[in-house]
């Protein structure tokens, strides 16, 4: 029997033979009442279902989807499509709830086979298009010609706007017949997230990362710890992290986490921006009620803001986009905020504190100009003189020449270039160069860079960017809630996962 509301999220479980599969779904299964075993990944489907028979009848609460794609439709089933509905109708007959066809295989059945199908188990009549999002209503236009329980119409972004479109046609089908619905791949993420309030009536999620059966299928953990699916409601509100590349930020983590800890409802998302004008278009349209911008939009945005706070028009780069009741956008850099923060933190004051900074790309920008603003003398060192000049000229800063770093003693140096990211072991400054108390580098992965393993040497104290990461962060969850953000929580999120990455790391090589 079919429970009368379907769970949110069913997890899609595969495995290399049967006592794979059923085992993996064991182990779900005190997470997840939803299940879609996908028998298109066994060689012998068939051979699976006394297996899963039992499987169903010792967890009587769970409800599971049997599928066998056929590979001409993007499944793994080589078989024909009357050995693919033999093995539905066992499936069914084993206890599966629901049975995925896919509209292909429906054009080209009997109506007697589907009737008998129907009879066994409720029918989702699936259409997927792994290219892109396009025609969606005369999609389904075709395949309620065929009586089902539920249609199924996946498709793939390629764009952020691809979402705009799977939503708005799911708030426009969703109460006229019974949908599952979202967008497939790296995109896509929005209608994974919010396609279960615009009208879909669940989603689909992966076991785990290595076992996604659709492109940029999320895990079943990530969409509920982290994207919290099955609270989200038409009252949640809608913020995201917007760059391109997008998937390794660390954002969506911290800033979900302040959301659930102050029991904020609303919702932070991945989503990667090809283009600026895809960027607005999805802002505009969702609508989406904040951004945090990083690269490599940070400058670009500027200009098609509604009006930017004086600090951030001076420095030219925002990171924090408020889209306002009336739909204006305004930008804000926080950034700075997460530069001045620490510091504040450990200096008695930032007036009159002698600091170096390197760099005068974005980041360097808002030091620079967040560290004036507060009375410090600062000096810029960047690897183009003549952008160093321009910024030290417009933020009145002074200029640092390599050669004179030796005999320069600073309270704080800070490194704003990306110089010692990733793997490079590659240091901004060399250790006669570093004569400072502090030493501020901005980068954060790795944890802890070559600059830092000099400058301890050197006696110098360590301020690392995970910290300017967090400040920044917990400023744009004060700007979009106005409440205070849980500061020590948002740091240990983002220290495990920067911990969880570095294990994954280390585990790969
Ligand atoms: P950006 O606008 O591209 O500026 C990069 C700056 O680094 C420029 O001044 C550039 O010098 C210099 N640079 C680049 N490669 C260099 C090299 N090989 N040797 C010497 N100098 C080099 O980047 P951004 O947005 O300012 O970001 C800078 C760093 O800060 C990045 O590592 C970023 O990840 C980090 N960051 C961290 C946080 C955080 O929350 N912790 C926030 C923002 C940024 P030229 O002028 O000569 O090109």
């Amino acid at each position: 029997m079919l429970p009368l509301r379907l769970p949110r999220l069913c997890v899609a479980v595969i495995g290399s033979d049967a006592n794979a599969m059923v085992e993996k779904a064991e182990a779900l299964v005190r997470d997840n009442s939803f299940m879609e075993f996908r028998l298109d990944y066994l060689s012998k489907p068939g051979l699976a279902l006394p297996r899963i028979k039992r499987f169903i009848e010792s967890h009587p609460g769970t409800v599971v989807i049997a599928t066998c794609r056929r590979a001409v439709n993007g499944g793994k089933f080589r078989g024909s499509i009357a050995s693919q509905l033999d093995i539905l109708g066992k499936a069914a007959a084993a206890g599966c709830q629901l049975l995925d066809v896919e509209l292909q295989t429906v054009s080209k059945c009997k109506p007697a086979q589907l009737q008998k199908l129907r009879s066994r188990a409720a029918l989702i009549l699936s259409f997927h298009d792994f290219r892109a999002t396009k025609k969606l209503d005369e999609t389904l236009e075709k395949m309620i010609e065929f009586p089902a329980d539920y249609y199924k119409v996946v498709s793939t972004a390629t764009t952020l706007s691809d979402n705009v479109t799977m939503i708005k046609f799911l708030t426009r089908e969703g109460d006229r017949h019974s949908l599952i619905s979202m967008c497939m791949g790296e995109q896509g993420i929005i209608s994974r997230v919010l396609g279960v309030r615009a009208g879909s009536a669940f989603t689909f999620a992966a076991a785990s990362a290595a076992e996604a059966t659709a492109p940029g299928q999320v895990t079943a953990q990530e969409l509920r710890n982290v994207y919290r699916i099955e609270q989200v409601d038409v009252a949640t509100r809608v913020y995201g992290v917007v760059g391109d590349p997008i998937a390794h930020s660390l954002s969506p983590a911290i800033m979900n986490a302040a959301f659930r800890r102050e029991n904020v409802n609303a919702v932070y998302l991945a989503l990667h921006a090809k283009t600026l004008k895809d960027l607005l278009t999805c802002v505009k349209e969702i609508p989406i009620h904040g951004i945090s911008v990083t690269m490599p939009y940070k400058e670009a945005i500027v200009p098609f803001l509604d009006n930017t706070d004086s600090h951030t028009t001076k420095v030219g780069a925002c990171n924090t986009v408020v889209r306002a009741q009336d739909g204006k956008l305004y930008g804000f850099n926080t950034d700075t905020a997460g530069i001045v923060r620490p510091l504040e933190r450990r200096l008695n004051t930032i007036e009159g504190a002698r600091i170096l900074v390197i760099g005068a790309g974005g980041a360097a920008r808002a030091a620079v100009f967040g560290l004036k603003e507060r009375g410090a003398e600062v000096y810029i060192l960047n690897r183009t003189a003549a952008h160093a000049k321009k910024l030290a000229h417009q933020a009145r800063a002074r200029i640092m020449k390599r050669p004179d770093l030796k005999r320069m003693a600073f309270d704080v140096i800070i490194n704003a270039t990306p110089v010692g990211m990733g793997n490079s072991k590659e240091t901004p400054l060399r250790d006669k160069e570093i004569n400072a108390r502090y030493v501020f580098d901005m980068i954060y992965d790795p944890a802890e860079t070559r600059l830092m393993k000099l400058a301890k040497e050197r006696g110098a104290q360590i301020i690392p960017g995970i910290e300017m990461f967090v400040h920044q962060a917990a400023r744009q969850f004060e700007i979009w809630t106005g409440k205070p953000a849980p500061w020590d929580d948002m740091l240990r999120v983002v220290l495990l996962a920067q911990q969880e990455r570095a294990n994954h790391s280390a585990a790969a090589k």
